[in-house]
Formats: C-alpha cells, sequence, structure tokens
C-alpha cells in the first residue's frame, strides 16, 4: 500500500515549474528526515477523547506501560467514560489507578476537571474543546496540577488544537544538536517550532510521537547516535 503523504509535506510542495531555492527551518528538516526514516506513529493509542484526557494525567512522572495498566483497569469495568467518571468516588479511583503512580494526587486532579466541565460545561465534552483555542488552553493552566505538557497534550491529541507538545525528550534532542539551549523554558521552545511549522494539529501530533521515538531507540541518557535517523546533523563537542 502506498504509504500516506503527510499535510507538511502537501503544503511545502512548490508549484508545477517553480524552483524552491528558499533553505528550510531546523524544525521542518528535521520533521522530514524522522518521517522518512519512522513513518506515520498513529498516535495518540486512545479509543476516544476521554481516555486522552485520562492518559495525559495518568502518564505525569511515570512511564506509559504503567499508565496502560491503570487504563485497563478501568476499560474493563467500563469506566473509562465521562459518565462514569463523574459517578465515580475519588478515592475508588485512586485505587483503580494506583499503578500509575502518585495515585490520590492524580485522581484528586481528574476529579477536578470533570467537575469543572460538569459546571462550566454542563458536562459536554464536545462544548469544552469547542471553545477557542487560547481560552481553552488558560482554562485549563488554571487547574491545580495541569502543566504546560499535559495541557498541550490534552489540547493537540483530544481536542485536535493546534499545539507543539514539548517534553524533556524535545528538549534534550534539540539541546543536544545545540539548536536551543539546555535549560530552553517551555513556551520558548513551542514558539521555536511554531513559528517554523505551519499550524497544523496534525503535523504536531505527529512530529511529537517522532520525537519520543526517537528518544527512546537513540537519543537516551546515553545517546547512541550510530544507527540515528539524526545524525545526518553534526553535533557540535
Ligand atoms: S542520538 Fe545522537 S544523532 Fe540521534 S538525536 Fe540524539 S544526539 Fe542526535
Amino acid at each position: 500500500m502506498a504509504q500516506r503523504k503527510h499535510p507538511l509535506y502537501l503544503k511545502q510542495e512548490p508549484k508545477p515549474g517553480v524552483q524552491r531555492f528558499i533553505p528550510q527551518p531546523i524544525a521542518i528538516k528535521v520533521f522530514e528526515t524522522l518521517y522518512k526514516h519512522f513513518g506515520p506513529q498513529g498516535w495518540w493509542p486512545a479509543q476516544s477523547p476521554f481516555e486522552v484526557v485520562v492518559g495525559a494525567i495518568l502518564t505525569q512522572n511515570t512511564a506509559w506501560r504503567n499508565v496502560e495498566i491503570a487504563l485497563e483497569a478501568l476499560r474493563s469495568r467500563n469506566l473509562l467514560s465521562y459518565e462514569a467518571f463523574t459517578k465515580l468516588p475519588e478515592s475508588k479511583l485512586a485505587r483503580l489507578i494506583r499503578p500509575s503512580g502518585f495515585f490520590n494526587l492524580k485522581a484528586r486532579r481528574l476529579k477536578t476537571l470533570t467537575r469543572f466541565i460538569e459546571t462550566e460545561y454542563r458536562g459536554s465534552l464536545d462544548l469544552f474543546f469547542s471553545k477557542a483555542d487560547e481560552t481553552l488552553r488558560n482554562q485549563l493552566l488554571s487547574l491545580k496540577g495541569l502543566g504546560p505538557e499535559t495541557v498541550d497534550s490534552i489540547l493537540l491529541y483530544a481536542a485536535g488544537k493546534p499545539y507543539f507538545v514539548i517534553d524533556a525528550y524535545t528538549r534534550r534532542i534539540f539541546s543536544r544538536h545545540q539548536w536551543v539551549a539546555p535549560d530552553i523554558g517551555y513556551d520558548t521552545l513551542q514558539q521555536f517550532f511554531m513559528s517554523q511549522l505551519p499550524p497544523d494539529s496534525q503535523t504536531y501530533n505527529e512530529y511529537h510521537a517522532l520525537i519520543v521515538k526517537t528518544a527512546k531507540l537513540h537519543c537516551k541518557k546515553k545517546a547512541n547516535c550510530q544507527d540515528c535517523p539524526l545524525n545526518i546533523f553534526p553535533i557540535p563537542d
């Protein structure tokens, strides 16, 4: 089967007969290199937008395999829906999500979020996600325990809004090549990507997933550059 063309490629395609001489920004070159090497990643691994919201909170400070165990505990009891969450006591929710770590804290955060949607949006996730992008982001950031990485994951992967997700892997890969400083702030690094890429949620979705893949396979705490697709870019001493 022919490989799906990514929207970024379509948007970058020059018109027939027109040569493109403008050098591409580094964020686009890296994306193209990773996408050609790994192909589409099919993120986020979830069956509904609500499951993405739950997963984004459960994955705080823990590995994804622990989140999967917690999600399965909820799914197998038919509790992985907004309606079920509203009726679920916080203490029972905490017990079920125990494998994800910090379970009391995460149960409180999940209940805070569902109560907020209940109060402000009559319990409708669709209504909540239909809000203007900045309004929605600010509202989520105002909730206790939701930082920019969690909020942008919800916005991008559950609501389909074009916000680039920054995590430790992004900072590690881009600072090792000295494209950015190792201590660059979240918002500045997000702006680094969003100013170079088209505002396209599908591209941001794929890009973040590709960064995670590269970091897990090659750019670990100790870099293994030999087989990494990004070794075509120089790494300054
Ligand atoms: S493993 Fe090496 S080549 Fe790959 S992203 Fe990390 S520093 Fe770059």
